[in-house]
């Protein structure tokens, strides 16, 4: 592919399509993107040379939505109808928040406390994944300007302890903003490549990705294995960061002064300005010695010294997580071979020093701290645009995988967003006595019923030898390589007999085919839970009939004749619920069906003159 020069910093020139890496975080998101001629990663800036856009958002009265450096001063003026740390919602639920809520000027709503939450402004709400697509937005459109092209395909970066949903929310997110969210990679994983570790196919190291920001702190330990990077762990506090740092040394200044010229609670200007002057002094300290500053008519100073023994204790909190985190890995310390600061607050020498000290070895710290995770999955964007062709990628399968089961319920084998490569095996069995061949159907999609979603596949396992309905043990196993290649075996364990196909799983899917997909599951979610238990019952009820029938039949002689007349008046009516759309009503047949055979069922057992029987459940 030729490749077209850009300048940046005119915004001349550019490539037909552009695929940028994202850093969504807390407090500041960034946009970063591997430079074409230069091919080195860069983040993109605005007007004002910015390249931080903090994450905060602003409401209007009118629904209008302002977003970063222009949202930050609403967050005092109109607190109620201003977002910040939305990350902190991102694919969760009421429950999961209520003892952090009152960290939250804004309205979180709890009308029900299992889903995920909503955010109340005025008469609106809105959803974190809709709060964050405004952010996205907002870095697409920068990105656009400064680059001049269409920017529709991204990376987004995602702590490495997010769960499934988080996950999910922020490439909905993503989805949202019209950005086609090529693949979420974790912070740390970003830091890493930013730094150029396991950019070489035969590098096998093990790294520890420091991170301490304005408002949390995490620590991971990553292994990289020919390109392929794992977590092995993740430690850390969502609620430690240089804000604490800052209160810290507003303490440490306010000892210094009587009580009664210290400033009253109420005094929020007055607060905000020891806040500010603490701020200052701290960022001072990264480059000198020791500062000063006035504020409220008192002089304090701070010098490296002062200031270590002030964030002891914090950093003391930050190096038991470490050594959390390592032990959760197995690993001792001397195991660690790189070590990686990232968040703002690493700039701090004091810091610096004493991770280094920990982990006993230099530290990685010659990029901008806040910069490296952008950094980073601008290179993986690049890794993912072509340009770098020898490099391995994880990628995860946008749709869950999985058979056609009984009454064409879709059995779920690999769920959607699952790292690939990965492999998994489930057992099945037949239906019918002397059943010789099983229909092995493979499906793409989020709905319970098979033709809701899209068929991939189809084959015949034959040669199951004759035996008795639910004997044969068939496992079924998927495997998904780094390709994204699906390979499906199908096995009859007891004779051996097997068969297996290939497919490619994404292939003729669009992402709007893709996102159509998943859209349907939300919209019918409901529908499907109704149509699933209704086939759930419907299976349930038909495999009772049979059970009963054959009973009834072998052991038609053990059984007065009211019981075998009144066992076929519960058999008809349950069969004849089989054909309604009522599972409730299957249930009650069954449950008549149950009560009616129990005692006999029993004493048959009782008398053990069957062994055909066990493991059949006759309740
Ligand atoms: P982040 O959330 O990664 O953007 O980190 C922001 C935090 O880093 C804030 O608490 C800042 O005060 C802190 N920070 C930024 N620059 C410096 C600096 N030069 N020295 C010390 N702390 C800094």
């Amino acid at each position: 592919m030729p490749k077209i020069g850009i300048n940046i910093a005119t915004g001349s020139l550019q490539q037909a399509e552009m695929i940028v890496g994202i850093d969504l975080g807390t407090t500041n998101s960034l946009v970063a993107l591997v430079h074409p001629d230069t091919r080195k990663p860069v983040v993109l800036k605005d007007q004002n040379g910015l390249a931080l856009v903090p994450s905060i958002l602003h409401i209007g009265q009118h629904g209008e939505i302002t977003v970063g450096e222009a949202a930050r001063t609403f967050l005092k003026e109109d607190p109620s109808r201003t977002i910040f740390s939305v990350k902190r919602l991102m694919g969760k639920s009421y429950k999961d928040l209520s003892s952090s809520q009152d960290l939250f000027t804004y309205k979180i709503i709890d009308e029900d406390k299992e889903s995920l939450v909503k955010v109340q402004v005025g008469q609106q709400f809105y959803s974190p994944i809709e709060l964050s697509s405004y952010i996205l937005r907002e870095l697409k459109d920068r990105a656009e300007h400064m680059l001049k092209t269409p920017v529709s395909k991204a990376v987004i970066t995602v702590p490495a302890y997010f769960n499934d949903a988080q996950r999910q929310a922020t490439r909905d997110a993503g989805k949202l903003a019209g950005i086609d969210v090529l693949r979420i990679i974790n912070e740390p994983t970003a830091a890493s490549l930013a730094y150029g570790l396991g950019m070489s196919p035969e590098e096998n190291k093990t790294i520890a990705v420091y991170d301490l920001g304005g408002g949390t702190f995490d620590v991971s330990i990553l292994q990289i294995n020919n390109g392929v990077f794992e977590v092995l762990s993740t430690h850390g506090d969502t609620y430690l960061g240089g804000d604490d740092i800052d209160r810290a040394i507003v303490d440490f200044w306010l000892k210094q002064i009587p009580v009664s010229a210290q400033p009253k609670k109420e005094d929020i200007l007055m607060v905000q300005s020891y806040r500010l002057a603490a701020v200052q002094v701290k960022h001072q300290l990264s480059m000198q010695s020791n500062a000063e500053v006035v504020v409220g008519g008192h002089s304090f100073s701070l010098d490296q010294f002062q200031l270590e023994e002030i964030i002891a204790p914090l950093v003391e909190r930050t190096l038991a997580s470490c050594q959390h985190a390592l032990a959760d890995a197995k690993l001792s310390i001397n195991q660690i071979d790189e070590v990686v600061l990232v968040g703002g607050s690493t700039r701090m020498p004091a810091i610096k020093k004493k991770v280094a000290a920990f982990f006993g070895r230099s530290v990685h710290d010659a990029l901008d701290p806040d910069q490296v995770v952008a950094l980073g999955a601008a290179i993986q964007a690049d890794i993912l645009a072509g340009n770098n062709k020898d490099f391995l990628l994880l990628d995860i399968t946008p749709l869950s995988l999985g058979i056609e089961t009984m009454g064409s319920l879709m059995d779920v084998l690999i769920p959607r967003n699952t790292k690939i490569p990965f492999r998994v095996a489930r057992q099945y069995t037949t239906q019918q006595d002397g059943q010789g061949s099983m229909r092995i159907s493979v499906y793409q999609g989020e709905r319970d019923m098979v033709q809701d979603n899209r068929k991939l596949s189809e084959f015949n396992l034959t040669g199951i030898p004759g035996m008795p309905a639910g004997v044969p043990k068939v496992e079924v196993a998927f495997l998904i390589n780094a390709d994204g290649i699906l390979t499906v075996r199908a096995k009859e364990i007891r004779s051996g007999v097997e068969q297996e196909i290939e497919i490619k799983p994404q292939y003729g899917l669009t992402d709007q085919e893709v996102e159509r997909l998943l859209l349907d599951s939300i919209t019918h979610a409901k529908d499907d839970i109704k149509k699933r238990a209704l086939v759930e019952a419907r299976t349930e009820g038909e495999q009772l009939l049979q059970t009963t029938e054959k009973f009834v039949t072998k052991y038609a002689a053990s059984l007065s004749p009211k019981e075998l007349s009144v066992t076929a008046a519960d058999m008809q009516a349950l069969q004849l619920a089989l054909t309604m759309e009522d599972k409730d009503l299957i249930h009650q047949r069954m449950e008549a069906l149950n009560e009616t055979s129990r005692p006999y069922a029993e004493r048959v057992m009782d008398q053990a003159v069957s062994t055909a029987l066990k493991g059949q459940k006759i309740e």
